[in-house]
């Protein structure tokens, strides 16, 4: 397959394009030329890989992407560009918008002119699910959508675009409602977020795992290879339309995930807008695209920590840094009790 991978050097993207070049598969990676090539530096010299610097929101990346899907002759876009994170979110809205939204669609309406397009995979987020009722647990893609923040709500929109494209103009769409996706390379600078690199900075530094709550609540915790393959089976397959959750389908305590760490623990407060559990209901990716998880929480750990290094330059955060960075969570996404 031809394929172009955007955001190809961000966490995932990176993993997707090691996958799509074991399988012997040609990739375009299309990025931003500000991003760091950190984790895409080892494919720069292979002869299935391409590297395009530019932007998916310019009055130009309608056209740019066309001649990109045209030149390499594209079969399969793995949509992975965008917009990560709830805090910088809530400050910067229509940057999200910008990003999450419009730039899908840009990508969408090149997809459309080049009009030779297999099939586009579009990454959702279970975040657009908000807070799950407990009788909703585990979530299936049938309970309705409720976004709490606004990276949730662009997830969703874009989401909704990419539907609109199937409907309308008979793209073959797939979008994967990834949970918690976790493993090496995960993002180390930036905003706070993400527990898996504040808690490996953590811990190369010798400081205390910064457990929110009691730290009983759960996360659907999903390893990145996992991901990766349900991305190759949702373009192989000859279906399109859908949705499907991607994650484990056994959630872990945030307990749990610091005993197989190992290290002291420091309380911080519960944040607003986070649900207690989430766990992803994942028969229809296991019945559709004969999809399983196959490295298990222990397993993904062990990985984590064999390659604790890439971590070594990250920011570590400390309860009065993790507050004065939340502030706007709290205000914002806390109601009363947040003010
Ligand atoms: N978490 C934590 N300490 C941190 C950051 C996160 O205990 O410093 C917990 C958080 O309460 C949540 C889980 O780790 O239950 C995953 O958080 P993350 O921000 O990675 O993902 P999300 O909450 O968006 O699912």
């Amino acid at each position: 397959m031809q394929t172009l991978v955007t955001g190809g050097k961000g966490f995932i993207g990176s993993h997707l394009i090691e996958r799509l070049l074991n399988d012997g598969h040609e990739v375009v990676c299309l990025d931003l030329e500000e991003a760091s090539n950190r984790n895409i530096e080892c494919f720069l010299h292979n002869e299935g890989f391409v590297l395009v610097n530019r932007n998916i929101v310019s009055p130009f990346s309608v056209r740019n992407i066309k001649d990109i899907l045209r030149d390499y002759e594209i079969d399969i876009v793995f949509h992975l560009a965008g917009l990560a994170d709830i805090v910088p979110s809530i400050q910067n809205p229509t940057e999200y918008f910008a990003t999450n939204v419009i730039g899908t669609l840009n990508i969408l309406e090149a997809a459309r002119e080049y009009g030779k397009l297999q099939k586009f995979i579009y990454t959702s987020s279970s975040s657009i699910y908000g807070i799950p009722e407990f009788f909703e647990i585990p979530t299936s893609e049938e309970i309705p959508i409720k976004p709490q923040y606004p990276y949730a709500e662009t997830k969703y929109q874009g989401e909704r675009w990419v539907s609109h494209y199937g409907q309308i103009y008979k793209l073959p769409t797939i979008s994967l409602r990834l949970f918690n996706v976790y493993g090496p390379r995960s993002r180390t600078t930036g905003t706070y977020g993400a527990v898996f690199g504040t808690f490996l900075a953590q811990k190369i530094n010798g400081k205390p795992f910064t457990v929110v709550g009691d730290g009983r609540q759960s996360r659907d915790f999903t390893f990145v290879t996992d991901v990766c393959d349900a991305f190759v089976r949702a373009a192989e397959s000859k279906i399109s339309g859908e949705v499907f959750n991607v994650g484990s389908g056994k959630p872990q305590t945030i307990l749990r995930l610091v005993e197989l760490l190992g290290g002291d623990i420091i309380h911080i407060p519960k944040r607003p807008g986070e649900p207690d559990k989430t766990c992803a209901d994942i028969l229809k990716i296991k019945n559709t695209l004969g999809w399983t998880p196959k490295v298990s929480f222990e397993e993904g750990v062990k990985i984590m920590l064999d390659n604790i290094d890439y971590w070594r330059n990250a920011p570590v955060w400390t309860p009065n840094s993790i507050w004065e960075a939340t502030k706007d969570w709290f205000e914002f996404l806390g109601g009363k009790e947040g003010k």
